[in-house]
C-alpha cells in the first residue's frame, strides 16, 4: 500500500500523521509548535521512525500558518515569511522536511490544506468554488474557485480584511499587530479573551460576546459572499466549536445582505450554506495527506 505524511503546522501544535486519506490514518503525533528546531527536529524524528516500520513514504504534504512563500519560482518557496510568531519568520519549513526525510514535498496554507480535504471527503465534496474559514488563535480562509486552489500573488489572507467597527457599541481597539481592528483583530480567539477578560471556552453560551462574535464573523462572510461567490462557506476552528454561533451568524448574513442576493442556496437554506466541516479537526491534516497525493 502507498503511504503518505500530512503534517498540519499550527500556531499551538504541529499534526503529523501517515495513512492514505479519511478513514485510513496509521499512525498520528502531536507536537507542541516550540522553535523550528526543536519542533521541526521532533516531525523528522517521527517520520523516520514511521518509514522505518511501515516503508518508505510517497510524498508529504504540509498545511501550515503563514504567510507561506507559494510561488514556485522564488528562492524561499516553502518557507514561512512574515510570521508573527517571530521565532518561525523566515523558516524554510518545506526545505527542511524535505532535505531531512529524503521524500517529493507539497506545501499550502493551513486553510487550503483543510479545505482540498473538506472537498475531497467532507462538506465541499462535489461543490468547486467553496470556502474553508478557520476562526481560532488566528482567522484565515482558504478558497478553491472552479476545482483550483487560490494563490495568487502571495495567498488569500481573508482574516485581515477591514470590517465596519462601531467603537460606541465595541470600544475594544482590536489585537492584529499589524491592523489592530481587522477582521482577525476584532474577532480571534485571542480578541474575544481580551476584550471580555476571560478565557473564550469559559464564557457562557448567552454571553454578549457570542452574538457580537457573530456580527463581525457575518461582516467577512458577506464579504466573501459578494468577492468569491462560494457555493457554501465552512466555518472550522477552535472558537466555532461553539455551535451557538452558527445560527447567530446565518440570520447576522440575511440581514446584512438584505434581499440583495435571492438565491434558495442563501436565502431558503443558509444552514446548510454557512456549515462546520464534516471533518471537524481532522480537516487539516487529512489535507495535508491530499496535498501529498496531488503531486502525484
Ligand atoms: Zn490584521
Amino acid at each position: 500500500m502507498t503511504l503518505w505524511g500530512g503534517i498540519e503546522g499550527g500556531g499551538n501544535k504541529f499534526v503529523c500523521a501517515v495513512g492514505t486519506g479519511l478513514g485510513n490514518i496509521v499512525s498520528e503525533a502531536i507536537f507542541d509548535t516550540l522553535t523550528p528546531e526543536v519542533t521541526i527536529g521532533q516531525i523528522v524524528n517521527f517520520f523516520t521512525e514511521q518509514q522505518q516500520h511501515l516503508g518508505p513514504l510517497k510524498g508529504i504534504g504540509i498545511g501550515s500558518f503563514g504567510p507561506i512563500d507559494l510561488h514556485p519560482n522564488s528562492p524561499t518557496f516553502g518557507s514561512i515569511t512574515t510570521s508573527p510568531k517571530l521565532d518561525w519568520a523566515q523558516t524554510d519549513l518545506a526545505g527542511m522536511i524535505k532535505n531531512s526525510l529524503h521524500v517529493p514535498v507539497a506545501i499550502d496554507t493551513d486553510v487550503n490544506a483543510a479545505a482540498i480535504a473538506e472537498n475531497k471527503w467532507g462538506a465541499a465534496k462535489g461543490l468547486d468554488t467553496f470556502i474553508y474559514l478557520t476562526v481560532g488563535t488566528g482567522i484565515g480562509g482558504g478558497a478553491m474557485i472552479n476545482g483550483e486552489l487560490v494563490h495568487g500573488l502571495l495567498h488569500p489572507e481573508m482574516g485581515h480584511i477591514m470590517v465596519p467597527h462601531d467603537f460606541a457599541k465595541d470600544p475594544f481597539t482590536g489585537n492584529c499587530e499589524f491592523h489592530h481592528n481587522c477582521l482577525e483583530g476584532l474577532a480571534s480567539g485571542p480578541a474575544i479573551e481580551k476584550r471580555w477578560g476571560g478565557k473564550a471556552d469559559e464564557l457562557s453560551n448567552d454571553h454578549p460576546a457570542w452574538s457580537l462574535e457573530a456580527e463581525y464573523l457575518a461582516l467577512g462572510v458577506v464579504n466573501y459572499i459578494y468577492t468569491i461567490s462560494p457555493q457554501r462557506i465552512i466555518m472550522g476552528g477552535g472558537v466555532m466549536r461553539r455551535t451557538q454561533l452558527f445560527p447567530l451568524i446565518c440570520q447576522n448574513v440575511l440581514d446584512m445582505l438584505n434581499g440583495y442576493i435571492q438565491l434558495p442556496e442563501i436565502v431558503k437554506s443558509i444552514n446548510d450554506y454557512v456549515v462546520p466541516p464534516a471533518l471537524g479537526s481532522k480537516a487539516g491534516v487529512l489535507g495535508a495527506i491530499a496535498l501529498a497525493r496531488r503531486m502525484f
